[in-house]
């Protein structure tokens, strides 16, 4: 199997994809080819622990360059019960027939762990695969949950160092203390004077800065990412939605082979496109459900064909999908259509800010997608009611995937079983969960996070227990400029 270009221009094995990253004419690996599953092969699944599910799905993507056990190995030290304690991808069923897949029982909160736990493993063995003999520097961008998340699943691997930047006053301070108190050898937070976007273009400059590259490799160094644009981090992503269906025919939920809808609070339209791989490789399912914030520019682009970034920024009570350039859309364009057209949408992206698809795709898209999403108020309208109606807590992320799936239900009448994915504990958003359960406010985040656990009667999840008392290793008050990163990759990371 081979992996290729979305733009065309660039074609390797797995290893190489997940090595590099971004394809050098600057699309996203995708295979050459979709591996089939049907009813025999979920049955076999079925009996299976999430560790050997994770290492049987992902064997049908990486085998050429992984062996099955390589595979297994890492998804057992990967998805274990000591990092995961509530269970890897456990489902919680509501009243109302709806089935919430909860994907924040790993070691930082949120379902960045699914994948964020397994790449690092990925990459460290495709440095020997493909005969590198230079450190890998893993430079992240974050808003909050991807830092977290990659620093807790690169720390102490061996051959590989990360250095996350993030906007001094863009991340909540449950995040922030998250990342100060991050432990391990190969480990470095750094804050930046500016936003996300600040962050977020400072390391694309250096990733695109050949000079850097050319001092990093004379000293045995080069950069590599961490983020969704890795095919390194889908491929994790898509056993959870075929896990999950196994489940659900476990529990008698459903029978084999009946189709689900599944609903995805995005962002980057990683994990959403991750589902729908699930659904190309043969997983039962009718219909996908793609839930935004007020940030509503997949909802326009699903509705319309159009897709326009240039348009308010809203920043929201669920932060992780702030987003106004869902990179992992042009993997699903490219599924949909050609290279040709691909190459053309992007092109217009980069320059105008906007594309309109052909109207046979938008069709074609609208077919598999239904498209909604949800105000700052519904978002805690939801949190009250689904709290009141079935004592259960969810964080404001799927809160949004909540309620574009209930609206759903009701505009189509489709009854086919409906699984939505709840993609970070409540307690990472302690603050606004609380207000929305009784209009409650503490004067600190910390607080928060103890009342909450108060009100609702619920454990508070293990990552953010006594995070207040652990050992602050970076300071993330001092705030660097953004023209003085490359110096603190070369102060942090050499
Ligand atoms: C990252 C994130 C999302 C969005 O996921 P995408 O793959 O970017 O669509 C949703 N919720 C939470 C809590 C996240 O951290």
């Amino acid at each position: 199997m081979k992996y290729v270009s979305t733009r065309g221009g660039e074609s390797c094995s797995s290893a190489y994809a997940i090595k590099k990253g971004l394809a050098s004419d600057g699309g996203l690996f995708l295979p050459d080819e979709i591996p089939h599953i049907d009813k025999e092969y979920i049955t076999k699944l079925c009996s299976l622990s999430y560790a050997e599910r994770a290492a049987e799905v992902m064997s049908l993507f990486l085998a050429d360059d992984y062996s099955y056990d390589e595979l297994l190995d890492d998804c057992r030290s990967a998805y274990s019960a000591e990092k995961f304690k509530g269970g890897a991808a456990p489902i919680h069923e509501l009243k109302d027939g709806i089935a919430v897949l909860e994907l924040w029982h790993g070691p930082t909160a949120a379902f960045k762990d699914m994948a964020l736990q397994i790449m690092p493993r990925l990459l460290s063995r495709s440095l020997s695969k493909t005969g590198e003999k230079r450190c890998s520097i893993i430079l992240v961008a974050t808003s909050g949950d991807t830092g977290k998340a990659a620093l807790e699943g690169y720390r102490d691997i061996d051959g590989i160092k990360i250095l996350v930047f993030y906007p001094v006053h863009g991340v909540s301070t449950v995040q922030k203390l998250q990342m100060a108190t991050q432990k391990g050898n190969n480990v470095s937070v750094a804050s930046i004077v500016g936003n996300f976007d600040d962050a977020q273009n400072g390391v694309k400059q250096i990733f695109a800065d050949e000079d850097f590259a050319k001092m990093l490799d004379e000293k045995g160094y080069f950069l590599s990412s961490a983020n969704s644009i890795n095919w390194g981090r889908l491929v994790p992503q898509i056993v959870y939605y075929i896990s999950a269906y196994c489940d659900l025919v476990t529990s008698g939920s459903i029978k084999l082979g009946e189709e689900i809808n599944i609903c995805v609070p995005t962002g980057n339209f990683g994990n959403i496109f991750a589902a729908y791989l699930a659904k190309e490789m043969g997983l039962f399912v009718n219909k996908f459900i793609c839930a935004s914030n007020s940030n509503n520019v997949l909802t326009d682009f699903i509705n319309t064909g159009v897709y326009d970034r240039n348009r308010k920024f809203y920043a929201t009570i669920s932060p992780s999908m702030d987003i106004l350039i869902s990179s992992n859309l042009e993997r699903l364009l490219r599924i949909l259509s050609n290279e040709e057209d691909v190459r053309e949408y992007m092109s217009s992206l980069a320059k105008n800010g906007r594309y309109e698809v052909k109207s046979q795709l938008g069709e074609k898209i609208r077919k598999e997608f239904y498209a909604g999403f949800c105000t700052e108020e519904e978002t805690m309208a939801t949190i009250k009611a689904v709290f009141d109606s079935d004592n259960y807590l969810i964080d404001t992320h799927t809160a949004v995937g909540l309620k574009c799936a209930k609206e759903y239900v009701k505009q189509s009448n489709d009854n086919h079983k409906m699984l939505v994915a709840s993609t970070a504990s409540p307690y990472k958003f302690a603050k606004d969960v609380l207000f929305s359960l009784n209009n409650e406010v503490c004067e600190t985040e910390l607080e928060s996070i103890d009342r909450l656990s108060e009100v609702s009667g619920t454990d508070i999840a293990y990552p953010l227990v006594d995070i207040a008392k652990r050992e602050v290793r970076f300071n993330p008050e001092n705030a660097i400029e953004k023209d003085k990163m490359r110096e603190e990759i070369v102060a942090k990371m050499l």
